[in-house]
């Protein structure tokens, strides 16, 4: 994919959210995300219930995009647990399920957008010469290196951006004094998460994102990137994380289990509950996915970013 065909691109996505607006269409469209780095384990059920619920209560689209750029991380037959999962829950994508590993061509071509912005550059600093330092200073900025072999950063600048996040009230963050130039493609060849996921949303056209709070430090970078990028800003709402008894997130780093499709029904009730929500009649799970979207209110969502409770 060329420069020009990302920009053609571009603007059909940018028409398409225009003529969107004015016909009052589809005002909502949401996703699920998952990457397939280890199963699915309740804490991902909990995102993709309140995706979901959230999409489909403000009559919108939800759609399913697998995140699957950081090859050497992907966990085996994880993304067949992903499916079988949306499955066994009875989750359906309003559109074709996405696999960001096979849109590497329309990530690079964005890449050499912000080239021509001089937005980007080579930096060749390795892990061990940035040592425990999480603030970039910007070694490369200056160096004008080739970019062949290297990693690719952005720049930022000495800035305020803020949002506000449906559930966790405003955010900010000063990215050149909280990170410095972020990485968007690794020395290794591999296009970072937050490139794939910001073009990605811009493409599919999505208005809103639920996702768990992890994530909430990654907002800021996101959003500048958009900027760089004049992609119009999305929604956020950032649930709170469902904790082991050890009082850690549930992760694939920690172990979550994975989730078991035998007890769909059940694992639903509970995620169902650990989102705030009324309880629903034990029955096939699309039956109970429609009464939690009836009953939908962001309201009851527990608040800050941590669900109490023990959850494995
Ligand atoms: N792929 C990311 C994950 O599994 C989620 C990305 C997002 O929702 O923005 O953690």
């Amino acid at each position: 994919m060329t420069v020009n065909d990302i920009s053609a691109k571009h603007s059909l996505a940018l028409a398409q959210r225009q003529s969107d607006a004015l016909l009052n269409r589809c005002s909502y469209k949401g996703r699920f995300a998952p990457s397939p780095t280890g199963p699915l384990h309740f804490g991902s059920l909990i995102t993709a219930v309140a995706s979901y619920c959230d999409a489909k209560a403000h009559h919108g689209q939800w759609i399913v995009r697998i995140e699957d750029t950081d090859i050497p991380r992907i966990y085996p037959n994880s993304e067949q647990h992903i499916l079988q999962c949306l499955d066994a829950f009875e989750f359906e994508s309003d559109v074709e399920i996405i696999y960001q590993k096979e849109r590497l061509d329309i990530y690079e071509a964005v890449i050499q957008q912000l080239k021509q912005k001089n937005l980007v550059y080579a930096c060749e600093c390795t892990r061990k010469m940035l040592g425990s330092n999480h603030i970039y200073s910007g070694t490369c900025r200056d160096k004008h290196l080739d970019f062949e072999h290297q990693a690719i950063r952005i720049k930022v600048s000495d800035q305020n951006i803020c949002f506000e996040d449906r559930l966790q009230g405003q955010h900010c963050s000063n990215l050149q004094h909280d990170l410095g130039d972020f990485v968007l493609k690794r020395r290794d060849g591999i296009i970072n998460y937050q490139l794939a996921v910001v073009v990605d949303d811009f493409l599919q056209g999505m208005t809103h994102v639920v996702r768990g709070a992890d994530l909430l430090d990654n907002t800021e970078r996101q959003i500048w990137l958009g900027q760089c990028l004049g992609y119009p800003q999305l929604e956020y709402m950032h649930l709170p994380l469902a904790m082991n008894d050890q009082g850690q997130k549930l992760s694939k780093q920690n172990l979550a289990q994975a989730l078991n499709i035998q007890n769909a029904p059940q694992l639903l009730q509970q995620a169902i509950l650990a989102l705030g929500q009324s309880a629903v009649d034990i029955d096939q799970p699309h039956k109970m996915l429609a009464q939690a979207i009836a009953q939908w209110d962001i309201q009851r969502i527990p608040k800050g970013t941590e669900i109490q409770g023990i959850f494995q």
